[in-house]
């Protein structure tokens, strides 16, 4: 017997949606976004139909990573479509309010745009979706997790020891909800000096991968820190897009596969 037709309130977010996986960190600045990014433009790259939706609403960056301007359509009022550069589809609360205007909405209220931003957009058919989650494991964190039928999630993190503490309490917060944790991923691992070629490892290189064994959780890759990685996402052409066969976007695409 056919289920009874959900009222559209009630219709599971994401339908058409194969596979989503929520990109965390414990603490803002640690490559979050960069790494969403790049690893939304490496998935694609492997012939997947990919969206990345920016969920970090407070501190939206994917309009200027991804060097997307202007307003998202809504060709019937309702719905909108979603933003599109190098290949992926995007959305972002980013699209929507001037990038000068402070965000200053609880909690709440940051769920209730969310949500609206998950139903109102029109993706059609992708393999899969990157959520670039906000920073760190409060409320607004718990929520999506539980909110969103999230196939799994990846933690970005740094070295650092303080770094790695946020870490593990991101990894705790999708465990308590059942959502399974897809692995680890160290940025910002080492630092190559241009000039030289030396490596420093400012931030104590290999914290996550040891972390990553003491939690019985996947190490997915390592990623340094290397000026190119940032110029090219503040230029909007993610090194990725503009640079696929760079040892950095090797790097992403490694990390990739794996998830
Ligand atoms: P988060 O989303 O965790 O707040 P971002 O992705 O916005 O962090 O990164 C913070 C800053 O660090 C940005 O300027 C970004 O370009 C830079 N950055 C991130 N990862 C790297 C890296 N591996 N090498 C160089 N710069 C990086």
């Amino acid at each position: 017997q056919p289920a009874p037709q959900a009222k559209p309130a009630e219709r599971p977010l994401l339908p058409q949606v194969k596979s989503i996986i929520a990109v965390a960190s414990g603490k803002g600045g640690v490559g979050k976004s960069t790494t969403s990014t790049n690893l939304a433009l490496a998935l694609a790259g492997m012939g997947l139909k990919v969206g990345l939706f920016d969920a970090d609403i407070y501190g939206p960056s994917m309009p200027r990573m991804l060097g997307i301007s202007g307003q998202p359509q809504s060709p019937d009022g309702e719905t909108l479509l979603p933003m599109e550069n190098h290949g992926i589809k995007c959305m972002s609360i980013g699209f929507l309010v001037r990038e000068e205007d402070p965000i200053i909405w609880r909690g709440p209220m940051v769920m209730g745009a969310l949500n609206q931003l998950l139903r109102d957009v029109e993706w059609g058919e992708l393999d899969i979706m990157v959520i670039d989650m906000p920073p760190g494991t409060g409320d607004t964190q718990l929520s999506i997790s539980q909110n969103l039928p999230l196939t799994g999630a990846v933690i970005v993190s740094t070295p650092q020891d303080i770094a790695l503490l946020d870490a593990r309490k991101g990894l705790n917060m999708f465990r308590k909800v059942d959502v399974p944790v897809l692995g680890l991923i160290e940025n910002m691992s080492y630092y190559v000096c241009p000039k030289c070629g030396d490596e420093a490892h400012i931030f104590g290189h290999g914290g996550a991968k040891a972390e990553a064994a003491r939690l019985s959780a996947e190490f997915l890759g390592e990623v340094p820190l290397d000026i190119a990685i940032r110029e090219t996402s503040d230029a909007g052409t993610p090194i990725v897009a503009s640079q696929p066969d760079s040892p950095h976007a090797k790097a992403y695409q490694a990390i990739a596969a794996k998830v």
